[in-house]
């Protein structure tokens, strides 16, 4: 069995968002506190990332992470990469390069916008990461944990979710569609996106993230990528029986 953590829970700006002093953002609540989105997860001494969020370095520091043997990544928006720098730390600590697995379109975006990173010189000083980018079609394992990339759609683009054994994890989704449905049937656990109140053209909102639940009817659900519409305890009190809003910190049994 594995672990996972959730490093962060918020929407592309974090929340609170910069210069806002709604309700939300202004609230002392922890829960409210969410960082930009991305999971680590711990099986058998091993470790993986899924995405390298804005927000790693301090992410990192708050979980303990002290070891990464591989990254997942969902797709390659600025809020689920823009920490892949941070990934340098591990290379120092272990001394050899960090598989980073995803669609190929997504490896390729991150190849293209990290040029620093990939374009096969030396830097003059500082350093900076050593990574191996892998494709992904099927079942990568972390530990004994099975890893397994799970087509979703996030308005225009096809990118991918991931299974984590009976955990599915999707963060930026605004379609699933029939073959994904099918592979993501009788999930213990949930993970799923839920932008906020408004209709948005790449993201679910509430209402529909709670609509795919009750088709997949797991038996237990987290949302995340939330923004600062969605105040926790108050939203909290309005979810069904096994739906959950995540938090920052929050670790689940995988
Ligand atoms: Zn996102
Ligand atoms: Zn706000
Ligand atoms: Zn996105």
């Amino acid at each position: 069995m594995g672990k996972l953590t959730f490093l962060g829970t918020g929407t592309s700006s974090g929340v609170p968002l910069i210069g806002c002093s709604c309700a939300v953002c202004a609230s002392n609540n922890l829960k409210d506190k969410r960082l930009r989105s991305s999971v680590w997860i711990e099986a058998d001494g091993q470790s993986a990332l899924i995405d390298t969020a804005t927000d790693l370095r301090q992410q990192a520091l708050r979980a303990g992470i002290m070891r990464l043997d591989a990254v997942f990544f969902t797709h390659h928006h600025a809020d689920h990469v823009h920490g892949i720098d941070e990934l340098r730390s591990f290379n120092f600590l272990q001394n050899e390069p960090i598989a980073c697995y995803g669609k190929s379109e997504t490896l390729e975006r991150i190849r293209t916008h990290f040029a620093y990173i990939f374009n096969g010189k030396k830097s003059e000083g500082g350093g900076k990461p050593n990574l191996e980018l892998r494709v992904i079609n099927d079942t990568v394992k972390v530990g004994a944990t099975q890893v397994t990339p799970v087509p979703v759609e996030h308005g225009a683009l096809d990118i991918y979710g991931y299974l984590i054994n009976r955990t599915a994890y999707i963060t930026d989704c605004s379609k699933i569609p029939p073959l994904s449905m099918k592979l993501l049937a009788g999930l213990d656990t949930l993970i799923l996106g839920a932008l906020g109140l408004k209709w948005h053209n790449t993201h679910f909102t509430l209402e529909q993230a709670l609509g795919v639940v009750k088709e997949l009817a797991p038996q237990t659900t987290y949302l995340t990528h939330l923004n600062h519409n969605l105040g926790h305890d108050e939203t909290s009190k309005r979810l069904p029986a096994n739906v959950y809003l995540a938090w920052d910190g929050l670790s689940i049994d995988v």
